[in-house]
């Protein structure tokens, strides 16, 4: 979706932020941690530097697989689209549930999860080493099977879109929606520092393939005590931050001394979960 690389749409991000922690000032609520909102800034301006200098069309791989797909949808049909938008949910799903359940998805997912304080900053601080963690795989099975790669990405990119504020404490819960939608009360579960919770909410829009999954979990009467990962991050450093559970995984992949061994580095359960 090009819009999320625009510099007008970049603008309205970074006018949001703003506006939320002056809000927040001003309602005594403490949300924001000065070296965490600088190291979320760096990384969201790595990352969309990366966007605009690589493009987001997928290149020639996207391309062979359009061209050898197996089935010829009616694209100009309506329900054409919502079966798009159903199938990047599901996929959106399980990409997220890769993300947080094998070592080398982790590697780039814990900077989304790593901050103590949970606000808008988080939206777009997706992880600037995606490509080497491999999720994005997930999807592609969806242009095999007919989907237009532009109508996956725009259903993904609406995904990211929506996603981005729902990272905000400034909401509170909103009844029956939590249970339907990843609303922000249902988000602040995903980030909570309780690695019982964390693990739980893993939809895009909407909560329904978490209720089929066993994956829901509501926000307590009392809220979130904690945000972050489970074992804090001891040194903000932008460099740290980026780096911290690739280590893990090198290090393991290095001193493993079967395949089945170095298999596990890479695509075993994260440690620490
Ligand atoms: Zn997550």
């Amino acid at each position: 979706m090009k819009i999320l690389n625009h510099p007008l749409f970049i603008i309205a991000i970074v006018v949001c932020i703003i506006a939320e922690y002056f809000y927040s000032k001003k309602k005594g609520i403490s949300n924001f941690a000065f070296p965490e909102t600088v190291t979320s800034i760096a990384l969201i301006s790595i990352d969309k530097i990366l966007g605009l200098l690589t493009g987001s069309d997928g290149g020639p791989m996207v391309k062979w697989l359009w061209a050898h797909r197996f089935f010829d949808l009616p694209l100009e049909k309506p329900w054409t689209l919502v079966a798009t938008f159903i199938a990047a949910e599901f996929l959106y799903y399980w990409n997220h549930w890769y993300n947080h359940h094998v070592n080398i998805g982790w590697a780039t997912h814990i900077m989304h999860h790593s901050p103590t304080r949970y606000n808008l900053t988080l939206g777009y601080r997706l992880g600037i080493t995606r490509l080497f963690s491999l999720g994005w795989l997930i999807f592609l099975p969806l242009i095999l099977f007919g989907f237009r790669p532009e109508d996956i990405a725009q259903c993904i990119g609406i995904i990211f879109l929506y996603q981005f504020f729902i990272h905000t404490e400034l909401v509170p819960k909103l009844g029956w929606l939590d249970l339907f939608f990843n609303t922000p009360s249902a988000h602040r579960v995903h980030h909570s520092g309780n690695p019982h919770e964390y693990n739980k909410n893993l939809g895009g829009l909407t909560l329904v393939f978490d209720h089929l999954f066993g994956t829901f979990g509501r926000e307590s009467e009392e809220g979130i005590k904690r945000y972050g990962i489970a074992r804090v991050m001891k040194k903000k450093s932008l460099w740290f931050e980026i780096t911290a559970h690739w280590r893990v995984v090198i290090h393991r992949f290095l001193h493993a001394n079967t395949i089945k061994g170095k298999c596990l580095a890479l695509f075993g359960r994260p440690a620490k979960l």
